[in-house]
């Protein structure tokens, strides 16, 4: 069976690349994936552009996935965001806890502390229809499960290699753990270069009891330059045969052909070991998507 896929995008800075994020959002609607998520700037800063490209892949027939984090914001706040997307007619969620403000000043004083609270608000906002606008949260419960269920599908990031903040690894199962006790249905995982990294996590996260499935996230490595700053945000080694390859490409086409190919690569491995979905980061740039999903056959030659 050939692998699911779903897309990762970010709502455009400017009118110049407005356009780019509308060509891909059109060519992934074609393609008909899982779903398409789409980021959310800290502190809510790109709430109104991710919800105009949300809408265009609502219009297309598509239930697209709002990510959303939470620090930064009052908890109200925070209520108030989910509110929206849920008016706006939003039902998956990337529930995210966000990096905190730099600066002390900022940050809030009934802040959420992580994405596992969040993911509880989200339930509560949607199930209990409480107009939030006005009203500080007294507290959250300690868990959702057995209670009243809302229809939202709430997913969660997870971190293969560690979270950049966390040190351990067992951590990070901990922290997913506490996600899927709160009601997330699914992970997303931070993006990783070696399979094995992403295969030893799953094997921890069951081990401990986690059994949400746990998507992994994957990135198309097209230019050095992203390469080195997906891994650089990340926390990643930069993979040194790969960004040499990158280094000596002869044109920039030759560079995307070295991603694509590594991409492939990449999830051919996974593959091989039970992995039935991807999640693409694809910055925006549909056409090394299609061309990686076309080379593992997951779509037609031809198609986008
Ligand atoms: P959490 O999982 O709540 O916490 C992060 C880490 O803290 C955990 O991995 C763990 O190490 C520790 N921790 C937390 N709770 C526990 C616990 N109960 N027990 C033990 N340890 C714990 N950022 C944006 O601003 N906008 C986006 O759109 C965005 N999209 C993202 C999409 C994906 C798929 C990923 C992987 C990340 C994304 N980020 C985004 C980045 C994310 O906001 C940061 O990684 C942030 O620092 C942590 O958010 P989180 O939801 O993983 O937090």
């Amino acid at each position: 069976m050939s692998v699911r896929y779903s897309f990762e995008l970010f709502p455009p800075r400017d009118a110049a690349s407005s356009g780019r994020v509308e060509s891909a959002v059109d060519a992934f609607i074609a393609l008909d994936p899982e779903f398409v998520s789409v980021t959310f700037g800290a502190g809510g800063s790109s709430t109104h552009h991710s919800l105009a490209v949300l809408q265009r892949l609502l219009d297309g027939g598509q239930s697209p996935m709002a990510h959303l984090t939470c620090v930064g914001l009052e908890v109200h706040e925070t209520a108030r965001l989910v509110r929206q997307f849920l008016d706006a007619g939003i039902t998956k969620f990337l529930a995210l806890r966000g990096d905190e403000p730099r600066d002390p000043a900022q940050r809030p004083r009934t802040t959420l502390s992580s994405a596992a609270e969040l993911v509880q608000l989200i339930e509560r906002v949607e199930s209990e229809r409480v107009p939030y606008a006005e009203t500080p949260l007294p507290g959250l419960r300690a868990s959702s499960i057995g209670e009243r269920r809302a229809s939202a599908e709430i997913a969660v990031a997870a971190f293969p290699n560690g979270h950049p903040g966390s040190g351990i690894h067992r951590s990070d199962v901990d922290a997913l753990l506490a996600k899927q006790s709160a009601g997330a249905t699914m992970a997303i995982t931070q993006l990783f270069f070696d399979p094995y990294d992403y295969v030893r996590f799953v094997e921890l996260a069951r081990a401990k009891g986690v059994t949400i499935p746990i998507v992994p996230g994957v990135v198309i490595p097209t230019t050095l330059r992203r390469l080195v700053r997906s891994a650089e945000l990340a926390g990643e080694r930069v993979p040194r045969v790969l960004a040499d390859r990158l280094e000596a490409a002869a044109t920039p086409a030759d560079a995307v052909r070295i991603g694509v190919d590594a991409t492939i690569a990449q999830i051919s491995a996974l593959e091989e070991h039970d992995v039935d979905a991807v999640h693409l980061y694809t910055f925006n740039d549909h056409r090394p998507a299609v061309d990686v999903l076309a080379g593992v056959g997951a779509i037609p030659a031809h198609a986008g």
